[in-house]
């Protein structure tokens, strides 16, 4: 098992897609090592791009905000992406780019061994998920594999795009966190 800085070092350096030759940083994963719940993302925007940091910009601040009303923070969370490197024009990460990059999301699932991991937009939940999963209608619901339960939610820049789904994603990580308080025990 690789630690954090080991999976951070080799993120900093990588090369294995032809995204390394246009982002300006990597984002590698961040937040708490043992949280337990694990939020994944398709791949970082414009700002996190700039920051190296994941959820920087306008939708870290929908995120803040969908985190609090549930009850949650970015201290006691994990956020990540299915790529580390933001994909030009904001365009969805290929088939093949998910393909190079998805050994760190295993290693890094592997290192936090999550209750939950939450998907966050349709790339997101159709990789980790599965491939014909439709955010629209199963937003909220939940399965558990191999022990760790999995759900989707609306990816905070679709809320920018349609405030009117703040509503429903609010509810959903209502829902998240009393999943989380339920698996505590
Ligand atoms: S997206 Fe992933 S595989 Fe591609 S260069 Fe960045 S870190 Fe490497």
């Amino acid at each position: 098992m690789y630690t954090y800085d080991e999976l951070a070092a080799f993120v900093r350096g990588c090369t294995r897609c032809p995204l390394s030759r246009t982002r300006q940083n990597p984002v590698m994963g961040r937040g708490s090592l043992t949280a337990d719940v694990l939020f994944i993302a398709e791949a970082p925007g414009n700002s996190e791009d700039r920051d190296g940091i994941p959820f920087t910009g306008p939708s870290g601040r929908v995120l803040d905000e969908l985190l609090e009303s549930a009850g949650l923070s970015r201290e006691e969370i994990y956020l990540t992406n299915v790529v580390k490197c933001h994909p030009p024009g904001n365009r969805d990460p290929l088939p093949q780019e998910q393909e190079a990059c998805i050994l760190f999301l295993k290693h890094e699932t592997i290192l936090l061994r999550p209750k939950i991991i939450v998907c966050m937009g349709r790339v997101a939940a159709q990789r980790i998920i599965r491939p014909d999963l439709r955010i629209t209608r199963e937003h909220g619901s939940f399965l558990c594999r191999k022990n760790t339960w999995m759900t989707a939610v609306y990816h905070p820049s679709a809320i920018l795009r349609d405030p009117a789904k703040m509503a429903e994603t609010k509810e959903d990580f209502r829902r998240i966190r009393e999943k989380r308080d339920e698996l505590r025990g």
